[in-house]
């Protein structure tokens, strides 16, 4: 798929070596696009004039080349949920509209860890050592930013607001490391964790994915823990496969959203191309570092995928594979005959898991006042609450 309409000149989509052919074009060293590279995605400088230790002549050399230091998305609107979740409208270079939604996660101070209590959006294994620096990551600290990958998406999941869209086209990679830098400018302070589950399938975008993976865990940029970011997919097999091949890879989640081929095949026509079978063997052979394991999304209709036969077949699905399971209740948009189950349907659901031994988590709706919940990102902000043309820079390393 081409990514029509977008100059090939935006300097944030290029690898340090691809960064490093432009600088030596001009004449200057090599070593100067070190520098470049490190204003680009670490500093969230986004003009020629801040980048101080750059030559002047070399930043006139690179900008008469039609080498793009501004921004490749320009903010046009924002909306905070009652919850502190924030979506973030972002339109691109040629036009189009993409969405981003930061998700704080605090907790309150009687919670009480793995019951009920939980707050919204925590998950049970948070207080773990997620990227594996010794230092355990603390719950009221964690932001997670929810990045899209194409605008719209091809896949046709009828409980989803994105697919109401059609798929547009292709994010670059620079487009999609624009999201992280703008959303740290925004929030004032850089992400914990990056998930590829805003718009768009990433493996139907995989080259530019995996680009944008390495340029977030570069140590010259962001310098990102591959272990703070996850990938995931409605269950493209063989980009599955692929992805395990990077080393180290991204963590990996599904959205499996059913336990039965019947009942996928309906609500997901991905599965009629990689049924559940495949599916879970792609799974089983990703590697996963110590302790790790692979998120099972599981988004929970009334009536279609929730009954108690559902709920104690899923355990015997993922036997033997380490995984979690995060139940989302359908969060609704308007469309579908879709519902969610009641409280008391999806704490049975959670319980037939738990008893069987799962790590389980309800993802209680994020944000569901302003439609940036699971599934309900369609760009479609009916006015821009607030308009910013140009973000202050804040600089996205730790
Ligand atoms: N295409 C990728 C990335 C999108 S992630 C994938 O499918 O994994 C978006 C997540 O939200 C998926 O787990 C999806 O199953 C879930 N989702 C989609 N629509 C939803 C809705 N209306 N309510 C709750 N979750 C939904």
């Amino acid at each position: 798929m081409q990514n029509g309409g977008v100059s090939r000149k935006d300097l944030r989509s290029l690898s340090p070596a691809e960064l490093a052919e432009r600088v030596k074009a001009t004449g200057a060293p090599g070593y100067r696009s070190e520098q470049i590279f490190r204003w680009l995605h670490a500093s969230g400088v986004d003009n020629w004039e801040d980048m101080t230790n750059v030559p002047p002549a070399l930043r006139q050399a690179l900008a008469a080349a039609d080498c793009e230091a501004a921004a490749s998305l320009v903010l046009d609107a924002e909306q905070v949920a009652a919850d502190g979740t924030r979506k973030m409208r972002f339109r691109t270079s040629d036009g189009r509209s993409i969405e981003s939604v930061l998700i704080p996660e605090e907790r309150p101070e009687m919670l009480v860890r793995g019951t009920q209590a939980a707050a919204p959006g925590r998950r049970e294994d948070e207080d773990e050592d997620e990227d594996g620096d010794g230092k355990k990551e603390k719950g009221w600290d964690k932001l997670t930013l929810c990045v899209s990958s194409q605008v719209g998406c091809a896949l046709d999941c009828g409980f989803c607001a994105t697919a109401t869209l059609g798929f547009g086209r292709n994010l670059t990679a620079g487009e999609i490391v624009q999201q992280v830098y703008s959303a740290t400018a925004r929030a004032g302070r850089r992400p914990t964790n990056l998930v590829f589950m805003g718009m768009g399938e990433p493996m139907h975008n995989f080259e530019q994915v995996t680009k944008a993976f390495a340029l977030l865990t570069h140590p010259w940029g962001a310098a990102f823990s591959p272990r703070r970011i996850t990938v995931s997919t409605a269950g493209l097999v063989p980009k599955i496969a692929e992805l395990g091949r990077l080393s180290p890879p991204p963590n990996l989640a599904i959205s499996l959203n059913a336990t039965t081929d019947e009942v996928r095949d309906r609500l997901m026509p991905i599965n009629k191309k990689w049924p559940i079978a495949e599916l879970l063997a792609a799974a089983r052979a990703f590697p996963l570092g110590h302790g790790r394991k692979v998120t099972f999304e599981y988004v929970l209709l009334a009536g279609v995928n929730d009954s108690d036969a559902d709920a104690e077949r899923l355990p015997r699905l993922l036997r033997g594979l380490p995984s979690m399971v995060n139940i989302i209740p359908w969060n609704p948009f308007s469309g579908p005959q879709f519902q969610r189950p009641s409280a008391q349907r999806i704490r049975s659901f959670q319980e037939i898991l738990r008893h069987r031994g799962m790590q389980t988590f309800i993802r209680t709706p994020r944000g569901d006042d302003i439609d940036a919940a699971c599934g309900q990102l369609a760009a479609r902000a009916p006015s821009p609450d607030l308009v910013t043309l140009r973000s202050p820079s804040v600089p996205v390393t730790s």
